[in-house]
Order: C-alpha cells, then structure tokens, then sequence
C-alpha cells in the first residue's frame, strides 16, 4: 500500500537528533541558555531587538495579549480565516474578538474594512499572514497610530517570507512564529515571540513563568535574601525547554533551505496547474513581498464538489487539508459571540472552495508529480 503523502511535515535530519541527543546528556535540560541562544538568533535573523520562546504558539500568543494590557471587555480585531488560536488568545484575556473579512485578492484580512470595526474598546489588531502571505503592515500600522491600538501578527504561517527584503518579525508591535511539525522549522510544539520594546519583552518573559520576578526585586525585609522572587502577576509555565531550542537552532539554520525548497514546489504547481480550468491558486503577493509557502491552497471552481474531490485525493494517498473553517462559524464562538452563517461571506466563500496541496521541504519531485497528476485524472 502506499503511505499518504501529507500536506505538511516535519524534516528532521541526523544533526537535529545529535543536537537533542548532546542537550539529553547535559546537566540542563529545562530552560537555559540554549533557549536563549535560540530568541537571539531568531531575533537577529530578523532585525528584531527581542525575542521570548514559548512552548508553544498558542501560549505565544496568550502571552501578546498579555503583555499588551488587554482586559476584559476589550476588542480584538482579527480576520475569521485563520486557526482557531488566533483570536483565542483574546478570549483567554476576557476580551471580545472582532472579526474583519478577508480581502478576495490576498485572503488576509481587508485593511480598507478595519477603520469601520474599530470601536472606543478596540485595544489591539491581530492580523495573519494566511499560507504565508505577508500582509500589508504598513496599512496596518498607519491604521493602529491613528486609533492607538497595538498590532500582534500572527506569523505563524510566515516564518522566512519578506516585505522589500525586510524578514517578517521586526514590524508589527509583537510577531508570532510557531514551531508545530507542520510550520517551516519545528521544535515538536513550541513558538516565539519578537518585539522592539523592552516593556513588551519583560511583560512576555514574565507571564511565561508564573508572573515571577526575580531580578531588581527588592528585598521587603532585611531578613529575605537570594532565594527572594515576587509573584507580581498570574502567569503561567509557559516555557520552553532546552531540548527543543537545540533542535530549533539545528532546524533553523535550514530556513533558507527549506524556504527555497517550498517556492520551488509552490513554483512547480504553479506551472502545472496553470491550464486546469477548473480551479484556481491562492493570490499571491506583488514582487516586493515574498510568499513562505506554509501553505499551497487551491480553489476549486463552484461546480465542483468539494467533499468529493477531497475524498478522491484521500483514497489516492494524498493528505489533502481544508484550511480553514472560519472561526466565526465554529459553535463556540457562534454561541458565546453571536456570530453565525453570512456574517464574512469572503471568508466562508473561500473555505467552501479551498483545498491545501502538499508542500513541505522533503517532497520528492515524482511525489509531487504523482500529486499533479492524480489532480488532472479527477474530472
Ligand atoms: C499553528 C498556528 C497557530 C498556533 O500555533 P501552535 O504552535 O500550534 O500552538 C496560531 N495561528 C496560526 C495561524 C497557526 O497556523
């Protein structure tokens, strides 16, 4: 039988297991100084002063609502096509997520619709960069200093993509990257936090260790001594280990590698899928900004059934993925947020359509082919 071929995985090689193996036989296996070794070279990759790593995105981004003030009742705008993730991270914090529609030309959130969501209790904007498409943060920026709102990106799907040759990661307020096997480098779970403020970087490395502080506390009384820390807010244990920053410092010198490898299958797609009438390839962006291919989405044409060709690309050993279902419509946030069905009808339009090929650093050229080729027999 043949094994599936998925939409996304890890590529993990005999130098990312020696570096976990050497960790696994020191005496520190928690957070150390290979974790930090792993945020600064993260953050000097991309030009950002600090970085916080996290042990995973989802507690990344906990951790931006957090060091961004945001409080109960407050908004956070997002767009609905993304991970569930996203916007949970607002929820966490007792804030409300608002959503913005994605624009049909990019499938990231529509800046020219912010300003109209924006409210007296909008505190932050939350944009995604979808597949790897990096949004346009200079609108968003302008939009944010005008209404005095923080922006957190959501770059998960945008680790090694640029804008004018700038790396994602220095110019939103705080930028997320996760490290889950399906993102571009992996650290089994884990993900980062980069920003320019010394305030966000303290408020970020605090809430991933239970709020506590150790450094310049001062000692209440003169009997307390060395072994003195204040818990000054609820954090968590959020942190991230010594074991998995060495693999994500092994995986991370081959960004460029793998980033090159999926333009090349994305490349490769592009060229074969070209002249199949029937469906269509996600946007991309202008030349000034390149894509990271997390994902490579297709849109099928209306009259095609959907559910049809997914299971027809399943039975053929092909891990198809649908990305995403728009948060909006999912129970919980329909019953607790009153959204429903037609409230972002880009959103839901592109969902109804979409199906993500496989694409990851790893995908042999006659898998690849058997995947175009499998596409061209369905109809
Ligand atoms: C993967 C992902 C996350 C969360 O990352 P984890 O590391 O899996 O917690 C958040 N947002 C988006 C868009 C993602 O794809």
């Amino acid at each position: 039988m043949r094994k599936m071929i998925p939409y996304g995985c890890q590529n993990i090689d005999d130098e990312d297991i020696e570096a976990v193996v050497k960790v696994l036989r020191s005496p520190l296996i928690t957070q150390g100084p290979i974790v930090e070794e792993f945020e600064s070279r993260v953050a000097k990759s991309c030009g950002a002063e600090y970085a916080v790593a996290f042990n995973s995105g989802t507690s990344a981004l906990h951790a931006t609502m957090f060091a961004a003030g945001i409080k109960p009742g407050d908004e956070v705008i997002s767009a609905p096509l993304t991970f569930v993730a996203t916007t949970n991270a607002a929820i966490y914090m007792g804030a409300i997520p608002v959503f913005v529609d994605v624009a049909p030309d990019t499938f990231c959130i529509d800046v020219s619709r912010i300003e109209e969501a924006i409210t007296p209790r909008t505190r932050a904007i939350v944009p995604v960069d979808f597949a790897g498409y990096p949004v346009d943060m200079d609108g968003i920026k302008a939009i944010a200093k005008r209404n005095n709102l923080i922006v957190v990106e959501d770059a998960a799907h945008a680790l090694g993509a640029t804008r004018k040759d700038m790396p994602v990661g220095k110019e939103a307020d705080m930028t997320m990257f996760s490290f889950h096997p399906v993102k571009h480098i992996t650290t089994g779970e884990g993900g980062m936090i980069l920003c320019n403020e010394e305030k966000y970087w303290k408020r970020l490395r605090s809430f991933r260790s239970h709020g506590i502080e150790r450094e310049a506390v001062n000692w209440e009384y003169d009997d307390e001594g060395p072994w003195y820390y204040e818990m000054q807010d609820l954090g968590y244990n959020f942190r991230m280990t010594e074991i998995q920053s060495a693999l994500g410092i092994s995986q991370f010198k081959k960004l460029p590698k793998f980033i090159e490898e999926r333009r090349k299958i994305a490349a490769n797609y592009d060229e074969a899928l070209a002249n199949i009438a029937w469906l269509s390839i996600a946007p991309k962006p202008a030349l000034a900004y390149k894509h990271a291919y997390h994902l490579y989405p297709i849109l099928l044409d209306r009259d095609i059934n959907r559910k049809d060709f997914f299971c027809y690309m399943r039975a053929h050993h092909i891990g198809v993925q649908v990305h995403y279902i728009p948060v909006h419509l999912q129970p919980y946030y329909q019953r607790c947020f009153a959204y429903g069905r037609g409230n972002f009808p880009f959103a839901e339009g592109i969902y109804a359509r979409e199906v993500s090929l496989p694409i990851y650093p790893g995908l042999k050229e006659q898998e690849q082919a058997y995947v175009i080729q499998t596409i061209k027999e369905f109809k």
